[in-house]
């Protein structure tokens, strides 16, 4: 099996004689067939093909496979977002009336999605620490729980999800655990090594690393044993709008399956040929970048440390931080890029701050290539009283701070002039 460096460059796609050696654009929403049998075998799943671009394409296919390679699961499909991938990658395996045990520690969007517009849609949802005990997490359980659900670092608390105590009593309910590995990336942490079953990502950030491309991505361990109890009869009972197949029944992968021909097929929310190009030029350099991205935070959140401007530095890569050791156990590689740290002054200080800086960019976005910040008080959250922010995580002084891979010395010299502004 090659490393996880040779998978980004190479991995997935392997041309034959005479082939392009670069993975090819299939900018087409249909492919050909001979006859009417070989394309009435593939809508039967009897064999394998392409048909319609709403379902599989061979652009996004390979970019899928190159990230199922990396985080070592059996099949993975791609979609148009990041919380397109959430969605989906709860609503393949629960329905209205059903359960999830969430970790609070979640990003915004993550967030809304479940906490308003899923409940809509008839789901319950618990919010439990990401640090929270067998015991917090067994009495979360309900009978109708379904999955687990958390992230590896949280956007944009940073907090480090302790997988395997998830891992093990979303088990013992008989029910899987979903990660998104979105700020790790596979390079840092492997959630199927720790007992996670689904993983999902947005590769609009680290994985695409350049800002260019919304995406995301579902990998399935193969892992799950669906047909254990009979909380999942979307698996294992018959689907009736696929003339009758029992999904639990096509072996490693029925999870993905069922994803791709049911979800997508009814849902829609395709990647681009195009993006998935995009994205697999990122991925053949996204090892290279999270070494650098973490170095990066680390020199960074050293620097803060001992400033006489900065009030706190949160960044689980010190061997200060309080979340050091659970970092060690998931991520003893790094991290990320992304640090957060809070400004002596509240918000007035944090805004004179971010708008002197130079270098580093005040944008929504976070993890890509270039330096960037958000100062979450006076902008995503900013209908909010400072009561109200500290309720949720987030102090009236918190910047996040996104390190690029632009140089460290050129990154704190920044820093350095935007604080002596204040
Ligand atoms: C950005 C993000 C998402 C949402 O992804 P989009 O690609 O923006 O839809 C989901 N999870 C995490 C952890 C994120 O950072």
């Amino acid at each position: 099996m090659p490393t996880l460096d040779t998978i980004c460059v190479q991995g997935a796609y392997q041309p034959k004689n005479g082939e392009p050696r670069v993975i090819p654009i299939v900018q087409s929403t249909t492919y050909k067939y001979d006859s009417s049998v070989e394309m009435g075998d593939l809508f039967d799943l009897k064999s394998e093909g392409y048909f319609y671009s709403r379902l599989q394409n061979p652009t996004c296919d390979y970019a899928a496979a190159k990230i199922t390679l990396l985080e070592g699961g059996v099949a993975g499909m791609l979609t148009g977002s990041g919380q397109s991938a959430n969605f989906y990658a709860l609503f393949n395996l629960a329905q209205a009336g059903d359960h999830i045990v969430c970790s609070s520690a979640i990003y915004g969007g993550t967030f809304n999605l479940f906490n308003v517009t899923m409940r809509k849609l008839g789901f319950d949802f618990t919010f439990v620490s990401p640090h929270a005990t067998e015991e917090e997490l067994r009495a979360a359980v309900k009978p109708n729980t379904k999955a687990f659900f958390g992230e590896t670092v949280s956007n944009p608390s940073l907090d480090i999800m302790d997988i395997s105590v998830f891992a093990k009593v979303a088990h013992e309910n008989g029910v899987p655990l979903i990660i998104d590995n979105t700020f790790a990336t596979p390079i840092n942490c492997r959630p199927f090594e720790f007992g996670a079953d689904i993983v999902t990502h947005s590769t609009t950030k680290y994985m695409e690393g350049h800002a260019s491309t919304i995406g995301g991505c579902i990998v399935d361990s193969g892992n799950f044993d669906w047909t254990q109890n009979d909380k999942f009869p979307g698996l294992t009972k018959p689907d009736d709008s696929y003339h009758g197949i029992i999904y639990a029944e096509r072996g490693r992968g029925a999870y993905l399956l069922k994803c791709v021909v049911q979800l997508m097929r009814d849902l829609g929310s395709v990647q681009a040929p195009q993006n998935a190009f995009l994205l697999n030029v990122g991925l053949e350099t996204l090892h290279l970048r999270m070494a650098r991205h973490c170095e990066n935070a680390v020199a960074v959140a050293k620097y803060l440390q001992n400033h006489p401007k900065i009030n706190w530095v949160k960044c689980a890569m010190l061997p200060e931080d309080d979340q050091y050791a659970l970092a060690q156990k998931y991520m003893p590689h790094g991290t990320c890029g992304v640090v957060s740290f809070g400004v002596k002054g509240g918000r007035e200080a944090a805004t004179k701050f971010m708008d002197s800086l130079r270098l580093a960019a005040i944008v929504t976005h976070v993890a890509d290539a270039r330096t960037c910040c958000l100062h979450p008080a006076s902008t995503t959250h900013r209908q909010l009283t400072d009561e109200q922010l500290v309720a949720c995580g987030v102090s009236p002084d918190l910047i996040r701070f996104s390190c690029g891979i632009e140089s460290a010395e050129d990154i704190i010299a920044d820093i350095e002039q935007a604080l002596e502004q204040i």
